[in-house]
């Protein structure tokens, strides 16, 4: 049985790269060691990290003022260092409430002492558009405005950029990271774990303009920009392995044309499933049009057991990982960039031959 995982992160990955990974793990480049064991500090490692950010800096056409970071905690430890590097100023932020990672992102902020306004929120509309903010803003008030470019749980995503004045943008892309081309030269910080689109779980990205990044006193050192500028991400011990596998996804998304390419790609899959649902009498998807996600895709037939035996009924044929976030319910597909077209025509199959018999 050919099984597609539609898990919304950690969440598949591509098939050359886990055997790759599988071949290469008792001995890389013939060293008798593998990738678990060696140093952060050997020559090989510090191949391995400096081409993954050179492909990083390939793939997004990353301008040279800006620096490419690699963490550990996550989106969410970025909720922490963003404001903690960046709201040194005014000490207030902006920020549009477009869902739950959004409003997470905001209680952080707020829970380090910087005055978080919202903009905008669509809570009232369960998020099923997203908000838009029409004030006018000024570098003057706020030290950035933070944008979820694409909201995991709820299904949506700002395929074009708020307006956002002269005031320093921040994007959590987590979820559609080089799924979606963005232009880096409208963001002063980008961010993502990397295990929605572009690896395992364990390193988060940070494409970060220069002038953003200055010491800054009284904060921890493992959250501290200027700390991992000055040492090429290696302060302390990285996550070596997350690095590497990450490193032979950006040379499979290099392979498959780049993200021009890739986008073009999601923008085919999503489609051939948002059509199926359009049509369908017995599933729906409730996000507007125009703000509908590539990348997380949630349905429901309005009824929770049906939902639920739809999950389960697909898990039988190899469908796996259907269920949508607890906060939404029904069901949810992630079409992440690992995810080939032939999984999704399985899923639209599977949903249509379902849709006949009930
Ligand atoms: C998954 C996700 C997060 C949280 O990421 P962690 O790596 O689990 O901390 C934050 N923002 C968005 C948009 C996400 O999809």
């Amino acid at each position: 049985m050919t099984v597609y995982n539609f898990a919304a992160g950690p969440a598949t990955l591509p098939d050359p790269v886990i055997k790759q990974i599988q071949s290469e793990l008792p001995s890389l480049q013939g060293t008798g060691m593998s990738i678990l064991e060696i140093s952060h500090r050997s020559a090989m490692f510090d191949d391995i990290i400096n081409t993954a950010e050179q492909d990083i800096r390939d793939l997004m056409h990353v301008p040279d003022n800006y620096h490419v970071l690699f963490f550990q905690g996550g989106g969410t430890g970025q909720f922490a260092a963003v404001p903690l590097n960046l709201a040194t100023n005014h000490h207030r932020i902006a920020l549009l409430d477009s869902g739950h990672w959004a409003s997470r992102a905001g209680d952080e902020a707020t829970n380090l002492g910087v005055s978080v306004d919202t903009l905008a929120s669509t809570k009232a509309d369960h998020y099923q558009k997203l908000p838009q903010s029409n004030q006018s803003l000024s570098s003057s008030e706020y030290d950035y405005l933070h944008v979820t470019t694409n909201n995991t749980i709820e299904g949506t995503a700002y395929h074009t950029l708020p307006t956002h004045g002269d005031v320093t943008l921040v994007g959590d892309l987590s979820s559609n990271f080089m799924a979606e081309e963005y232009n880096v030269k409208d963001f002063g910080l980008i961010f993502g774990g990397v295990q929605k689109n572009l690896g395992p779980a364990g390193v988060t990205i940070v494409i970060v303009r220069d002038d953003l990044v200055k010491p800054v006193a009284h904060i921890p050192s493992i959250l501290n920009y200027s700390l991992f500028v000055k040492k090429n991400s290696m302060f302390n011990t990285p996550p070596v392995f997350a690095i590497y596998a990450t490193g032979l996804v950006l040379k499979w998304l290099k392979q498959q044309g780049g993200l021009a390419e890739i986008e073009r790609l999601n923008r085919k899959k999503s489609a051939l499933l948002y059509d199926y649902l359009d049509d369908s009498k017995l599933f729906t998807n409730y996000i507007k049009k125009s703000d509908r996600s590539l990348t997380n895709v949630p349905f429901t037939t309005d009824n929770a057991d049906l939902d639920n035996q739809v999950i389960q009924a697909a898990a039988d044929t190899g469908l796996m990982n259907l269920k949508g976030h607890r906060s939404v319910g029904g069901l949810r597909a992630s079409l992440y960039n690992a995810m080939p077209i032939e999984g999704v025509q399985a899923l639209v199959d599977f949903l249509h031959n379902f849709e006949q018999k009930n």
